[in-house]
């Protein structure tokens, strides 16, 4: 296993991080031994970070009852508190001693807020997170403080600027090296010395089950045999600025390949032939993109709240990938605020301001007509009443 010491809290963490929201499951229910046995191999092979958050389901149990076994002292945990359970200092101060006694831990490692935008940002100043977190500094519960993101550039900067973070969690992997805050927001936050954290480098496996024929073929016929997988996190090994890769592991032979990747690596090592089969893996992709939207912000802010990268980015997920999940993720994202496709008022503003010349007003009507669906409604309807446990 290879190691990075990061540069604000000098801790040495294992570039591969151990994702801890897809644990194996028998009957519907967490497969505990399946996971114990997992979780134990993976440490013993030398990873030492685990990524978990409050509202993923059952995730900090498990993981505190596997760590309470000799193992806490010999990993980093990183846990996130979500603004949709937290109205207030007293639930902030709740769910965090909630999850100090359901990991079985007196000190978390690197605590989160959890896919902020830039208003729960705000939101969560207003109600005195600084005041929470420098507290809990001084009384050593947490050790560092960051944040995850899926939002755009222009949002993510403004965050990064407002805070000393230690360490900040961001979507990435070679399909989105342009989306949501892409590669300019990790150099961004690089600059800034604060930590990068990747989470989806597969995108949720896409990059292994949702690969075209044609990019198989382009990986079967390239002189070094390596797997879809290996080629996503070989690309972003090749960056040195990344620091963790987080995946959502749970199956021992992909445990095992990504440890046999991870303690292989080096970065700015691929070769000019490897960059360009990662290239056209990529342009197949985007070949089948619906709106060529790089999530820049720059169309932002809409008089009448439209989050446009964001919807254009889950229209994109929508077309390139099928199923039900982008549409329903969609509408959880946008229905509180309001910042849906339907929303628009066709001002005009934005269109006069995208670098990529899109038709914001004809795309937003396609997303409205392919996301914003009674099917989907009714699925979003029934996610919510599942997450408010
Ligand atoms: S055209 Fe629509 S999305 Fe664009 S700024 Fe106006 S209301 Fe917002
Ligand atoms: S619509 Fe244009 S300006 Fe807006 S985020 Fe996308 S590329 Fe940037």
């Amino acid at each position: 296993m290879k190691y990075k010491t990061m540069n604000k809290t000098g801790d040495e963490l294992s570039i591969l991080g151990y994702g801890c929201m897809r644990y194996p499951r028998k009957n519907g229910m967490i497969d505990f031994e399946e996971t114990k046995n997992q979780v134990i191999t993976a440490i013993e092979n030398g990873v030492n970070y685990f990524d978990t958050a409050y509202i993923y389901p059952q995730s900090e149990e498990v993981l505190g009852k596997i760590l309470s076994d000799g193992y806490r002292e010999k990993v980093k945990i990183a846990t996130k508190s979500h603004i949709s359970r937290v109205k207030n200092i007293e639930d902030m101060t709740k769910i965090f001693q909630k999850q100090l006694k359901r990991l079985q831990t007196d000190y978390i490692d690197y605590y989160l807020l959890h896919d902020v935008t830039l208003e729960d940002w705000e939101n969560f100043k207003d109600m005195g997170v600084l005041y929470f977190i420098k507290n809990e500094k001084e009384n050593g519960k947490i050790r560092h403080f960051g944040f995850s993101f899926h939002g755009n550039l222009v949002n993510f900067k403004k965050i990064v600027d407002d805070y000393d973070w230690d360490m900040i969690m961001i979507q990435y992997n070679y399909i989105d090296e342009n989306y949501q805050v892409g590669k300019e927001g990790l150099d961004y936050a690089t600059s800034k010395n604060v930590g990068i954290m990747i989470m989806e480098p597969l995108r949720g496996g896409m990059l292994i089950n949702k690969l075209s024929k044609e990019s198989k073929k382009l990986i079967e016929d390239f002189p070094i045999k390596r797997s879809p997988a290996e080629w996503a996190l070989r690309w972003l090994w090749n960056d040195e600025n990344i620091d963790v890769v987080i995946s959502g592991m749970n199956k021992y032979e992909d445990i095992m390949e990504n440890i046999a990747i991870a303690s292989d690596v080096e970065p700015n090592s691929l070769n000019e032939d490897e960059i360009s089969l990662i290239g056209k893996l990529k342009n197949n992709f985007r070949d089948k993109i619906a709106v060529d939207c790089t999530g820049c912000g720059y169309c932002l802010p809409c008089p009448h709240g439209v989050d446009i990268p964001l919807s254009f980015s889950f229209f994109n997920d929508k077309v390139l990938f099928g199923g039900f999940y982008h549409p329903v993720f969609y509408l959880m994202k946008t229905s509180e605020n309001k910042s849906y496709a339907s929303a628009c008022l066709k001002c005009g503003v934005c269109e006069r301001k995208c670098p990529q010349d899109i038709r914001i007003m004809k795309e937003l009507d396609n997303v409205k007509s392919k996301l914003e669906t009674f099917r989907y409604k009714f699925l979003y309807r029934i996610a919510k009443l599942m997450f408010r446990r």
